[in-house]
């Protein structure tokens, strides 16, 4: 992957920790989705990390899904979570379910009422709220926290049993209602929610909170290192709480900064909008900053992880510029893409000393970055080609190598061709141009002696295929549309999808293959896009070849 960096915070705690014989040396991470809704990017950076970590010291990940919530989890998102994880090259040690420690983390309250140290409040949300105090004044303890320790397991079994309606009762941790930290002051453990579970169903009417949830559910897997994001660094106080009263193997939470990228947003809820609103196709679709979005665009597993490794770990927040993401995919498809001759903006050439009936087959390599070039395809080569509009210009500038009259190019991988001519329609728009070629100037074999400084790419008339090109911007005009007034949604780029319904492709593209990078020369690189078919082929642009991309 990328050059020998220095060790990461985590690394060195990690190194601390086995040199120090902690847990003889074992490693076991986690990764903690919840499943309601796709992956993105800043989950990949939390994947890179616990599946990276583990790997470097010999350890290993669970993928646990954090199912505690019954009302938002979908299986489709289980699967799709799964898919992804596996798509970016890891492989779990177990797969997991939150929801598979219920009677455990019953007993674990259980075990907390008997020692006195949790008890069930009848007062509602707002009352346990107001009760709660404000950073600069202690909470007030209400008649129920004074409940005996018999009235408090039988009243718990009866949530459990379905006695009491949603929101009647809460079961709570008995800690500390001066604490500085307001996560100590007496947090909720359990809530009652009459609501079906994906995966136990009706079993449950109560359910445990995340922060009782979490730390509970790392330490019956024995996570060594449970890391996650800064948010999350009130709740560690709370987290060793439960571990020490609960006497239960002793996992540590470590925390990090969540990655932000530019010209997106990166939460399922806003990106739940996006699809839900019909702003995008789907979750996939090719702008979105989701794993499935960047798969279906065309990005690879390496060049995802290239990312992850090149922006690092860090322990403040900060916002990375989408084009390093851009870079890592560029840096990837250069060596792996296949080169390929397609037409976006098609404008006709004939070539007025090429016989009519002529066709000639020119050869080129598939990729010139590879060792032996990787096989190659014929180029059929006609009197009549497809070019680039923006490659003729009837009053070219001094530095424009490309066309205009008397001027020459190299048509790649075949002749040297000198404009002459052209005629325009009544509009003034150029309709085509005239050439003549230079027999002796074959690419390989060129014997003409004449310098060009530009190459174009084409297409032969004839043989040419189509295809609809689909060309992509950054979903959103501002750096960080979370942070704007009003809503982000304000803030889409009305130009983040061209279509190109008709661009001219080299015949050897209609057997593309699905997933893999093609570089349309001179044009940047592209991918099949999922919706192709035989009759209608689709590319999607991954990349462009260079970074354009100019703030407005
Ligand atoms: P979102 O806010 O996008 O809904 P989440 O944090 O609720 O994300 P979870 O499914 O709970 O999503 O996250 C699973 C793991 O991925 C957690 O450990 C979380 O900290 C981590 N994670 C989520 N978003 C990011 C991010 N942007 N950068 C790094 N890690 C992230
Ligand atoms: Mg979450």
């Amino acid at each position: 992957m990328s050059e020998e960096r220095s060790l990461n915070f985590l690394e060195e705690i990690v190194e601390e920790d086995i040199a120090a014989g902690k847990n003889g040396g074992r490693i076991l991470t986690r990764f903690p989705p919840e499943p309601n809704g796709h992956l993105h990017i800043g989950h990949a950076k939390s994947i890179c990390l616990n599946f990276g970590l583990a790997l470097k010291y010999g350890g290993k990940t669970n993928l646990r899904f954090d199912d505690t919530n019954p009302t938002k989890e979908e299986t489709e998102y289980v699967d799709s979570i799964k898919e992804d994880v596996k798509w970016l090259g890891f492989e779990w040690a177990h797969e997991l379910y939150a929801s598979d420690y219920f009677d455990k983390l019953y007993d674990f309250a259980v075990t907390l009422i008997k020692k006195g140290m949790a008890y069930v409040d009848d007062s509602s949300a707002e009352e346990i709220a107001a009760q709660k105090g404000t950073p600069t004044e202690p909470g007030i303890p209400n008649q129920y926290r004074s409940r005996g320790i018999e009235e408090n397991l039988a009243l718990f079994a009866e949530m459990k049993a379905g006695k009491y309606p949603d929101g009647a009762k809460v079961l709570r941790a008995k800690i500390d209602l001066a604490a500085p930290n307001m996560h100590l002051r007496d947090p909720l453990m359990y809530r009652i929610k009459h609501a079906h579970h994906h995966r136990t169903g009706d079993k449950w009417c109560i359910y445990p909170m995340y922060d009782f949830a979490h730390g509970e559910s790392d330490a019956i897997e024995e996570i060594t290192h449970s890391i996650c994001t800064l948010e999350f660094i009130p709740h560690r106080d709370l987290y060793n709480w439960f571990i020490e009263k609960l006497e239960i193997f002793p996992s540590k939470q470590y925390e990090f900064a969540r990655l932000n990228l530019n010209y997106t947003v990166m939460s399922k809820r806003k990106l739940l909008q996006l699809v839900e609103d019909k702003h995008v196709e789907d979750w996939d679709d090719p702008r979105m900053p989701t794993i499935s979005g960047l798969r279906r665009r065309g990005y690879t597993p390496a060049s995802i992880r290239d990312f992850c490794d090149r922006i690092g770990v860090a322990k403040r927040e900060n916002m990375i510029d989408v084009s390093l993401l851009e870079f890592c995919i560029r840096e990837d498809l250069n060596k792996t893409a296949w080169r390929r001759m397609v037409v976006l903006d098609p404008i006709k050439m004939i070539i007025t000393n090429y016989p009519e009936a002529q066709t000639e087959t020119m050869f080129s390599e598939n990729n010139p970055e590879a060792e032996g070039g990787e096989g190659g395809r014929e180029l059929p080569f006609s009197n009549e080609l497809w070019i680039e509009r923006e490659d003729f210009m009837e009053e070219p500038p001094k530095k424009f190598f490309r066309l205009g009259i008397g001027l020459m190019v190299r048509l790649k991988s075949a002749y040297i061709v000198k404009c002459d001519s052209f005629t325009k329609d009544a509009s003034g728009n150029v309709t085509e141009i005239y050439c003549t070629y230079i027999p002796e100037s074959k690419s390989g074999n060129d014997t003409s002696g004449i310098n060009v400084k530009g190459t174009i790419h084409w297409v032969s008339v004839p043989h040419a295929k189509t295809a609809e090109v689909r060309l992509y911007d950054r979903l959103f005009r501002v750096e960080d549309p979370s942070n704007e007034d009003g809503d982000f949604k304000e803030y889409l780029n009305p130009d983040s999808l061209q279509i190109l319904p008709k661009a001219y492709i080299e015949a050897d593209l209609a057997k593309a293959i699905p997933g893999k990078g093609y570089q349309f020369i001179r044009k940047g690189y592209f991918t099949l896009d999922k919706h192709s078919t035989a009759d209608k082929l689709i590319f999607s642009r991954t990349v462009t070849l260079k970074d354009g991309w100019k703030t407005p």
